[in-house]
């Protein structure tokens, strides 16, 4: 595996004092990588090597530019297992997930493949006579990709696959947690015949390398997944350089179980959207919001359930949850955990670092009852393994609980009556809603995103995802050879 940056089709370790150190968080002494980390120099030579490619990149057609996307899916399905292998050992997330992960890029890459053919305009007739007027797509020119280390193949993936095929040049900056991973993929889209300078990664730091991405005047587009406060900062330093740009941030997505759920699907649902990848998920559930009638008997099978996981190294087949990406992240949990005993929510599972951690940054998988919507637990990310669990009397109070949040990414409701469902699906303010199943996951055809503080900017994946990466052109042909257009109507 290659370590470093990669900027015009070369692999190099840049010149600098700073060392990106690539650990594993099951067991921080297993050390995958060390290298230099890049600078804002380097950030300059990527930007003028994708500027110098977009031409060629710009004029190959849309079919062949989808073709270098196919045989990387055809290269990613043969290295499946060593993705995988290699985001577990340095995101910590089991392995399963880590192949349903690797999966999940694979269908983006064969969605964003097929739609080279497709970058479609629109025809509309014209309010003048002998007049042709249409729309065209075209791609944007150079753009800059921030991405977090919470999906670290996928979410490269959903942003590099639809950038490539409308045809812009790319500087990459993956989070420097997880650089190696994003390594692979860089050396699929190289080994899938993508020209030098198409896609240029630099691993270093956000405030460095990040900061230089959103400030060069090339760069006409950001896409950026993370944290609301280094998001919502981008998104101002973006707007005074007119960029286009879209933020993919927090969430707090809720869980509404009512009277007549179905307890064995929800339970599922609950245990895997708040456990699953170590809560660390911007889907994930973090909230449940139970009917009076049923919250004991659903906490229960939540606590049983919970208890029984098998916390333990993500390269170990039969470990059911990994630990947090690191030291910080687990501290972060560990913090919330004591502010959510602090304030008053009741512990009733988990709360503590397993025993036998053996220097891994683990932390049991932990639920709270009795929360409130005015405390921090029921308001805030976590991005762990911490779920909130409090009552909703009705219908209406659930959705006013789930919206009582700063954050719109996702939700569930679990129920079988039609109305109670249309009425959730009307009044929720969230981007997604899910109906009887978790809150997570997307598809690749499928529009991804939030609204209020989670998300600015279009959606990602499907074709909005590639309508970010594009712009419109209209044009007005008269063939009646007058050259007159009236300016009447
Ligand atoms: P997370 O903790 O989920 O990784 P962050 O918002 O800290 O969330 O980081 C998301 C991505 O943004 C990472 O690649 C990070 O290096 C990058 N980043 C951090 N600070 C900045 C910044 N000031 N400008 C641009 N990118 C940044």
């Amino acid at each position: 595996m290659q370590t470093g940056s990669y900027i015009n089709g070369k692999w190099f370790h840049p010149n600098s004092e700073r060392l990106v150190r690539n650990v594993n968080p099951a067991d921080p002494k297993d050390v995958i990588a060390e290298f230099p980390a890049a600078t804002a120099q380097d950030v300059r030579a990527a930007i003028d090597a994708a500027t110098a490619a977009f031409p060629l990149w710009k004029n190959t057609p849309g079919p062949e530019r989808g073709r270098v996307l196919w045989r990387a899916v055809n290269l990613a399905r043969a290295r499946l297992e060593d993705i995988a292998r290699t985001m577990t050992r340095e995101e910590g997330k089991i392995l399963k997930e880590a192949r349903g992960e690797t999966l999940k890029g694979i269908s983006l890459l064969e969605f964003f493949a097929g739609e080279g053919y497709r970058m479609h305009g629109k025809t509309m007739p014209s309010e003048v006579r002998d007049t042709f007027t249409y729309t065209i797509r075209r791609p944007l020119g150079v753009v800059g990709l921030i991405t977090p280390w919470n999906f670290p193949w996928a979410l490269p993936v959903w942003k590099i696959a639809p950038a490539l095929v409308a045809g812009n040049t790319i500087v990459f900056k993956p989070a420097e947690l997880t650089p190696a991973t994003a390594s692979l993929l860089v050396e699929i889209f190289e080994e899938a015949g993508l020209p030098p300078g198409v896609l240029n990664m630099v691993v270093g730091s956000g405030s460095v390398v990040g900061n230089a991405i959103v400030d060069a005047p090339e760069t006409r587009a950001i896409s950026f997944t993370g944290s609301n406060q280094v998001g919502n900062a981008l998104y101002q330093q973006a707007a005074k350089l007119n960029k286009k740009v879209t933020c993919e941030m927090g969430g707090k997505n809720a869980i509404v179980i009512l009277p007549d759920a179905d307890l064995d699907k929800a339970v599922n649902a609950i245990i895997g959207g708040a456990f699953g990848s170590t809560g660390q998920r911007c889907t994930a559930t973090s909230r449940v919001l139970a009917a009076p009638q049923v919250k004991q008997t659903l906490l229960e099978r939540l606590t049983e359930r919970a208890s029984k996981l098998k916390v333990g190294p993500g390269l170990d087949e039969s470990s059911e949850m990994g630990p947090a990406v690191d030291e910080k992240q687990w501290k972060t949990d560990l913090s919330y955990i004591e502010i959510a005993r602090g304030e008053g929510a009741q512990l009733v599972v988990g709360g503590n670092v397993p025993e036998n951690s053996n220097g891994g940054y683990f932390v049991q998988p932990t639920i709270f009852d009795g929360v409130k919507p005015h405390m921090r637990i029921f308001q805030e990310e976590v991005f762990g393994p911490v779920l909130a669990v409090g009552v909703a009397q009705d219908l209406q109070e659930a959705i006013h609980f789930s919206n009582a949040v700063e954050f719109g990414l996702t939700t569930s409701i679990f129920t079988q009556d039609i109305n109670n469902v249309l009425r959730y699906v009307e009044d929720v303010e969230t981007g997604m809603v899910h109906v009887n199943e978790p809150t997570i996951g997307g598809e690749a055809q499928l529009p991804f995103g939030g609204s209020k503080n989670t998300g600015v900017g279009e959606r990602e994946m499907a074709e909005e995802g590639l309508n970010f990466f594009t712009e419109l052109k209209t044009v007005f042909i008269n063939y009646g050879g007058t050259g007159e257009r009236s300016m009447i109507r």
